[in-house]
């Protein structure tokens, strides 16, 4: 503990997680800890007053983050922040070390009574698996919390003075790179595809932090037996002796393996190693929405909780009761013969394909921020099941081009609005595509920002539509 009393911490970036970070190096009763950042403004300043009280100093305001003050000896980083910001660069380049904030997290726990973390990372479906696994837990009888980039901070998670028993901890690749020393029960990377490649500087370097979830892993490394990359990862890492890699998969599982035998999750991995044994979880139904890349998700957290020693009926009753949090793949209503699915959550091409193939028929309605994201590979994969599409927002023409590339055939909506009203004519016009049957599914695989406030936004608006719609065919 007087490591933490007289070493000199500087956070970098005052929102929600620099705010978490200082506070709990306070509380773990560091003396020296400086809080820089660009932003000023009447908000930040009412939480910097508190940070003050307990003994902080706070520099906000341009300029604040021009450089490191003497003697900083640790700097503690924000999401938000990439490597190659001028005063991380510096930081690396005169050897300091650098922490996430779940870095810091894994070192203030007390080793003798922390929660074991199984922990999630991926490009997409993170949040509905670390949720699964926590509803699995908790049908176990533990008390476990989901924490990380969802749910609860992992700091506050780790400082509860009350232990869980275990954490799902959802980490996203930018908390990964910087995060060293941590050592998870049990981890798993769901899937790999281009996204946030701006930040980690390339497509490597985004896969390569990703991996750090595997690194002195405990006891199972969970990898998607379809995407070889995640496999590549495991192999790549240097994990705790007798730590074993389970893969997770749609087919027929192999030994040490979950996934599904005749609409049934069964677990080959976390049973007796005879070549015939498996073990019956749960059923296909027991998973909603039943889309089979949600069907993969649900078989990573079982992978996990299974390495856990969590009992088969505890996943299938998790599983049960489990349901995702709005705007993925949710139902809003069907209208005359016609059901319309909001996917917002679907921000890269990657999520949107997934949703796209768990439908025969669909009318997709994309478009938004891409982010430099190609569509070549999700329209030549999706091409047979669409009966058309409405592009909407800054980079419609991007997706139009891939289309005309690879489905010239299928006909294709631009809307030029970007009001407030542009969502209903979208809608209007992805029902007039639509046949009976058919499913409207609003999967942008694109960020919302050029017109929404966030992926919430643009779905509630998607939904107001098509209930304004249902309402005028009475
Ligand atoms: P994340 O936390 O990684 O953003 P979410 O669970 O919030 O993931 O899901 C985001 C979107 O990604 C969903 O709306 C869906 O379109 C898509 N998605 C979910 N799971 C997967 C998966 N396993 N593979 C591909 N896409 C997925």
């Amino acid at each position: 503990a007087d490591g933490w009393a007289t070493t000199r911490f500087v956070v970098l970036g005052f929102g929600t997680a620099g705010y978490a970070c200082a506070d709990s190096l306070l509380q773990a009763g560091a003396e020296y800890v400086v809080v820089l950042d660009d932003r000023d403004n009447e908000q930040l300043r009412e939480k910097a007053q508190i940070l003050e009280t307990l003994g902080a100093e706070l520099r906000l305001g341009p300029g604040s983050t021009a450089g490191l003050p003497e003697g900083t000896e640790v700097v503690v980083t924000s999401p938000g922040i990439p490597p190659y910001a001028p005063l991380l660069a510096a930081a690396a380049a005169s050897g300091l070390p650098i922490w996430s904030e779940i870095e810091l997290a894994w070192r203030l726990r007390d080793p003798a009574t922390a929660a074991p973390w199984l922990c999630v990372t991926g490009t997409n479906g993170k949040t509905t698996t670390v949720q699964m696994l926590t509803a699995i837990l908790q049908a176990a009888g533990h008390r476990a919390v989901a924490a990380g980039n969802v749910g609860l901070p992992l700091l506050e998670a780790v400082m509860d003075p009350e232990p869980y028993d275990v954490i799902a901890v959802e980490l996203s690749s930018y908390q990964l790179h910087f995060t060293d020393s941590m050592s998870a029960h049990s981890a798993a990377v769901l899937n790999i595809a281009p996204d946030h490649v701006d930040w980690h500087g390339s497509l490597e370097a985004y896969v390569k932090d990703k991996g750090r979830i595997y690194e002195n892993c405990q006891v199972a490394c969970v990898y998607n037996v379809a995407d070889p990359a995640t496999e590549q990862l495991v192999m790549d890492a240097e994990v705790i002796e007798g730590c074993r890699a389970i893969g997770f998969t749609l087919g027929t599982p192999g030994m040490s393996m979950v996934g599904l035998v005749d609409e049934l999750l069964v677990d080959r991995a976390f049973v007796e190693q005879r070549a015939s044994s498996a073990l019956e979880l749960a059923s296909i139904d027991d998973v909603t929405p039943p889309a089979p890349h949600n069907v993969a998700n649900a078989l990573a957290a079982a992978a996990l909780a299974r390495a856990f020693d969590v009992p088969a009926t505890a996943v299938r009753d998790g599983l049960r009761g489990f349901r995702p949090d709005a705007h993925r793949i949710a139902h809003v209503a069907e209208v005359a013969g016609v059901n319309y699915v909001d996917d917002s959550k679907a921000t890269n091409p990657h999520a949107a394909q997934a949703s796209l193939l768990a439908y025969e028929h669909v009318v997709w309605i994309a478009g938004g921020q891409a982010k430099g994201a190609t569509f070549d590979d999700l329209v030549t994969a999706a091409r047979g099941r669409l009966r058309g599409v409405v592009l909407l927002g800054q980079d419609k023409q991007v997706i139009a081009e891939a289309l005309a590339r690879h489905a010239p055939d299928v006909p294709v909506i631009t809307v030029e609005a970007t009001d407030t009203g542009a969502m209903q004519t979208v809608v209007g016009e992805a029902t007039k595509l639509a046949q009976q049957g058919d499913t409207v599914l609003l999967a942008p695989g694109c960020a919302s920002w050029d017109m929404f406030a966030n992926y919430g936004a643009r779905g509630d608006a998607f939904a107001a539509a098509v209930h304004r719609l249902g309402d005028a065919q009475g």
